[in-house]
């Protein structure tokens, strides 16, 4: 790509997993409001459900997940029973017993849980829900954390699929954002999960991170293909230590630039497509027989919280501390802070604190940028129809595109937008064009490459 379109779309937009974003939810959600939500739900429609464990074992620097590191069991412990009052409380307030297409355990690490204390989170949750034949079951894995006999349990509790955090392979990196995970480590766990039957395995690698270069992170993703995980994703490291005050201990001076940062993200890319994988939306690769290749190709790719999906279910339950949920009506987020949200589940309070309903303006906006982000295209037409209205009400946005267009990161016919082969890692630039929120909003963003 060329280094003037790096610098000029050096700019701080929203990584579009909602639309709208997390940032513009308000107090006017609340766990009143939610509750007259969850009541409103089909009763026969998939239920989608997030569990955050909101723990690790230790902190790593580069981290933007909520969570808190601790050595102790107790504060995990007490965790887990708010987190399983909570699954019995939401479920009270549904119209009926209703069934579960796809669960994820996502953290934090939810592997700092004990074995027989992750069965006993899954056994909550099958007392209170259906899980549907052919239901994915997911669980975010810190293989650093996981041994054998968590292989086990999860298996025997029916996880289907393991994403697995990796980073980088490379030591020097990996102590830059403190995270020693030796490759055997990593390896020892995919052995575990195949023997035990549990063969969907996604990984996640990143790239600027502190001391990575093109080279080194081409042999990390060598290593990562050489373990022939289904699913690769392959995120931008977001440096916001004025949101996360750990990331003040990455060494700043060793972050590659934005011209290096799109290096390693083009050289990346183009290695793990040399290497049999299919480029999915943004930032994941999946094997050619993966169900998210089908998906893409049928023009079925969905976009959530984890990133990109085949999930397709009307809401998404989120369930625990700073978790956030998707409903037809809206979205609601969970209180942040551990102790308000188990105060909150202890007095028999849905505990979520923040949210927003969303209008058919916004639905209509969220299904333009989710065809963006997934399809890296969009007929403006056929989505506006879906809503009762003309292309042309997109007339402003589209005038607004002309320096994308001009840049040569967007192509325009009429009311049909593709994102050129150049222009696919600024897709989130394009979205920003059809986000109404954000010219308004104060929130500060991650890097768009
Ligand atoms: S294990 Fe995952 S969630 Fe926990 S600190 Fe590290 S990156 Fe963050």
């Amino acid at each position: 790509m060329r280094a003037d379109l790096i610098e000029r779309y050096d700019l701080r937009v929203p990584r579009y997993t909602s639309y709208p974003t997390a940032p513009h939810f308000g107090p006017a959600v609340d766990g009143v409001r939610y509750e007259r939500w969850l009541g409103e739900l089909d009763p026969a429609a998939p239920l989608s459900l997030y569990l955050h464990i909101a723990y690790c074992a230790e902190m790593c620097w580069f981290c933007g997940c909520h969570t808190k590191a601790t050595k102790r069991y107790a504060p995990i412990a007490s965790y887990l029973d708010a987190l399983l009052q909570e699954i019995a409380l939401v479920a009270s307030k549904l119209p009926a017993r209703m069934g579960l297409a796809h669960v994820h355990f996502g953290g934090g690490s939810p592997t700092v849980l004990k074995p027989a204390d992750f069965t006993r989170m899954v056994g909550t949750l099958r007392d209170h829900f259906d899980v549907r034949p052919g239901a994915e079951i997911a669980i975010e894995l810190d293989p650093r954390t996981a041994d054998e006999d968590y292989v086990i349990a999860m298996a025997e509790a029916g996880v289907t699929r393991a994403s697995i955090g990796v980073q980088d392979f490379n030591p020097v990196v990996q102590k830059a954002i403190n995270r020693i995970q030796p490759f055997e480590v990593t390896e020892r766990v995919i052995l575990w999960l195949r023997a035990h039957g549990i063969h969907a395995i996604n990984m996640d690698l990143c790239y600027g991170l502190p001391h990575q270069t093109v080279g080194s992170i081409l042999e990390t993703v060598e290593r990562a293909a050489s373990l022939r995980p289904a699913r690769i994703a392959l995120f931008g490291y977001a440096h916001v230590p004025w949101m996360k005050t750990h990331q003040k201990l990455i060494p700043e001076a060793a972050l590659p630039d934005m011209a290096e940062r799109w290096r390693q993200y083009e050289a990346s890319s183009a290695r793990l497509q040399e290497l049999g994988y299919v480029a999915i939306g943004l930032d994941h690769f999946a094997l050619p027989d993966d169900e998210l290749v089908a998906a893409q190709k049928k023009g079925n790719l969905h976009r959530n919280f984890q990133g990109y999906t085949t999930d397709a279910a009307p809401a998404l339950i989120g369930l625990g501390a700073s978790a956030i949920g998707a409903l037809p009506q809206g979205y609601v987020a969970n209180e942040i802070a551990i102790e308000r949200y188990k105060t909150l589940v202890r007095a028999g309070r849905l505990p979520v604190t923040r949210g927003i309903a969303t209008s058919d303006d916004d639905r209509l906006r969220r299904t333009v940028i989710e065809r963006l982000m997934c399809d890296m295209r969009v007929d403006l037409d056929s989505i506006a129809a879906l809503y009762g209205k003309g292309g042309e009400i997109f007339a402003p946005e589209l005038a607004s595109l002309t320096g994308l267009e001009n840049d040569g990161i967007v192509r325009r016919d009429g009311h049909r937008l593709v994102v050129t082969e150049e222009g696919k890692p600024l897709v989130r630039a394009a979205c920003a064009v059809f986000d109404r929120y954000l010219a308004s909003g104060e929130a500060r963003h991650s890097k768009a490459v």
